[in-house]
């Protein structure tokens, strides 16, 4: 990655944070080590301002908390808003050409602090992606499917053979356990948004590894800032790693809700991991529950 490109990806993710409610930055010991080599090559940009050091937080919070979007300390007990910007209602299903706000559709989650990046903009920037060695072996990019005002975002893995061969999320199996968990709790899959933490197929279904992550992830973070919705929950270990950045094992942590910058995060068991496991459906069942339980109440 040249100079460039890293600054532009440093400068992306101060402002998601920043979008979020984060307004003080820390830099890590790679920044550390980044800036003390820090060299412009002819028309690099210069190292952002944002990544100055800031003084220690007085939330006590570890830069890698700030970053990770997540309070140090305890887990936080689920923290359901008394009351939302969002207006919403429960409407009939859709019948005539007008578009009539639905159960789970924000009209603004959050007040605009600047002009936001829509997901068509973003889905411009990723363009035919080549960053990572993924794109080689894929058939189509996964970008992501559902409302661009959804107040729910699921965060897969990544594509398998069926949404690598249709482009579009959760078609294959798992994709048909995600529609009746969804059905259960009577959520539209339209008025949701899935997508994955990379979006292109690994090679016979592997787990993404770390740099196909780091490269695709800024595109997901982006994705979730031009939504901006009020839960994310996230199938399967990689997506928890990813987002919330906790190592702790899923069966311990599904369905506890944790703050995302102003957003909430949860995290729940993958669904390709229940049709291996089917005596497991109760945890996403009573997970579901739980998200359902989160997004009625105001
Ligand atoms: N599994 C995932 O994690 N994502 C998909 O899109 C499909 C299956």
């Amino acid at each position: 990655m040249t100079n460039d490109e890293m600054a532009r990806q440093i400068a992306d993710w101060i402002e998601f944070f920043r979008d979020l409610g984060f307004d003080e930055f820390y830099r890590g010991p790679e920044l550390e080590a980044l800036a003390r080599n820090w060299s412009p090559a002819a028309g690099d940009k210069a190292m952002p301002e944002a990544i100055m050091p800031a003084p220690a937080n007085a939330a006590g919070k570890t830069p890698e908390d700030v970053v990770a979007g997540i309070s140090s300390g305890p887990v936080p007990e689920p923290h359901i808003p008394q009351s939302s910007p969002a207006r919403l209602h429960i409407v009939p299903p859709r019948t005539s050409g007008a578009h009539s706000m639905s159960l789970f559709e924000a009209e603004s989650p959050v007040p605009e602090r600047r002009q936001q990046e829509t997901l068509d903009q973003v889905m411009a920037d990723l363009g035919d992606c080549h960053r990572c060695k993924l794109a080689g072996g894929r058939t189509h990019i996964v970008f992501g499917q559902g409302s661009p005002k959804a107040q729910l975002v699921f965060v897969g893995e990544g594509p398998g053979a069926d949404e690598d061969e249709q482009g579009l999320p959760f078609v294959g199996r798992a994709g048909q356990l995600l529609n009746r968990m969804l059905q259960r709790v009577d959520i539209r899959r339209e008025d949701v948004y899935i997508c994955n933490v990379v979006k292109c197929r690994p090679p016979g279904n592997r787990t993404p590894e770390k740099d196909e992550i780091e490269t695709c992830s800024p595109f997901l973070f982006r994705q979730i800032r031009a939504i901006q919705p009020r839960l994310i929950c996230c199938l399967g270990m990689p997506a928890v790693r990813t987002v919330l950045g906790i190592k702790e094992g899923i069966t311990r942590i599904h369905g506890r809700f944790y703050d995302f910058g102003t957003t909430k995060a949860m995290a729940t068991v993958h669904p390709a991991y229940v049709l291996r496991n089917p005596r497991e459906e109760r945890i996403l069942v009573e997970d579901f529950q739980k998200i359902r339980d989160f997004l009625l109440a105001r």
